[in-house]
């Protein structure tokens, strides 16, 4: 079921978990993907609320781990890029799924051959993903959406996954839903409330799985969504942070006081 908007609930002396989507939720989207970035003063809001929650926090996108710490350093955070098909938990350790190489081969080239007729699309290797972008020429989203389905049924073991002006080949049975769950079993996270912000339809699966877990889900913009909660846009995020690291160092003052 779709809830809509709700007020904010008071975070105060609650420990939690926080998931946060990158492009769309922590970075305004750009008219290419790399021109996204994650502004200073906001990468540093997420390393003091990661201190403040002994490292409970991490990133959730569709990115590549490596763009994730390009984007947020200097701060090294536990990340599932990819949907979660690489999954760097706490430890630092990096949990990765492949496909098999011919596969990736004969993607790339059915792929790559005829994204180069379309002009302004784009095609993104991730490994073991393919992205094709189509912002910049939003009318060949038909053809884009065709050849995606059409790489669907040639190779089973993926899946697609829709996104704003763009459509993902990943393997199948890897979403954002999982990586927070993986999250959730280990340390700093586990025993938390995970709460999860993202802005776009490959978030769902997060927000189910916080909601399964009585957490928050939190969409950021418009359209419909199984997250129980709603933030405008990029800059009430950031609003946000700031508001919930000052309340972590409320709470944190407030125990030690009572030491
Ligand atoms: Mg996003």
């Amino acid at each position: 079921m779709t809830r809509e908007s709700e007020g904010f609930p008071s975070l105060s002396g609650g420990l939690y978990a926080f998931f946060f989507d990158v492009d769309g939720t922590l970075a305004a989207i750009k008219p290419r993907p790399d021109e996204v970035s994650i502004p200073a003063s906001v990468r540093r809001t997420l390393q003091s609320l990661s201190a403040l929650s002994h490292g409970a926090v991490a990133l959730i996108s569709g990115r590549p781990v490596e763009q994730l710490d390009g984007l947020a350093a200097p701060f090294h955070a536990p990340l599932a890029g990819v949907h979660g098909a690489e999954r760097r938990d706490a430890t630092g350790e990096l949990h990765r799924i492949s496909l098999p190489d011919e596969v990736v081969k004969q993607l790339h080239e059915t792929l790559s051959s005829n994204i180069n007729n379309w002009p302004g699309t784009q095609l993104e290797t991730k490994g073991m993903a393919f992205a094709l972008h189509y912002r910049q020429a939003e009318h060949y989203q038909p053809q884009i959406l065709q050849l995606a389905e059409s790489m669907v049924k040639r190779f089973p073991m993926l899946a697609l996954q829709p996104g704003k002006c763009v459509v993902e080949l990943k393997p199948k049975g890897i979403d954002k839903g999982a990586a927070i769950r993986a999250f959730m079993q280990e340390a700093p996270f586990a025993g938390r409330i995970p709460l999860f912000i993202g802005d776009d339809l490959t978030d769902e699966a997060g927000f189910r799985v916080v909601n399964a877990m009585n957490g928050l889900s939190v969409k950021v913009g418009e359209g419909s969504s199984d997250a129980r909660f709603r933030l405008k846009d990029v800059d009430e995020v950031y609003s946000w942070l700031e508001q919930m690291k000052l309340q972590l160092d409320q709470d944190n003052l407030g125990k030690e006081s009572r030491l």
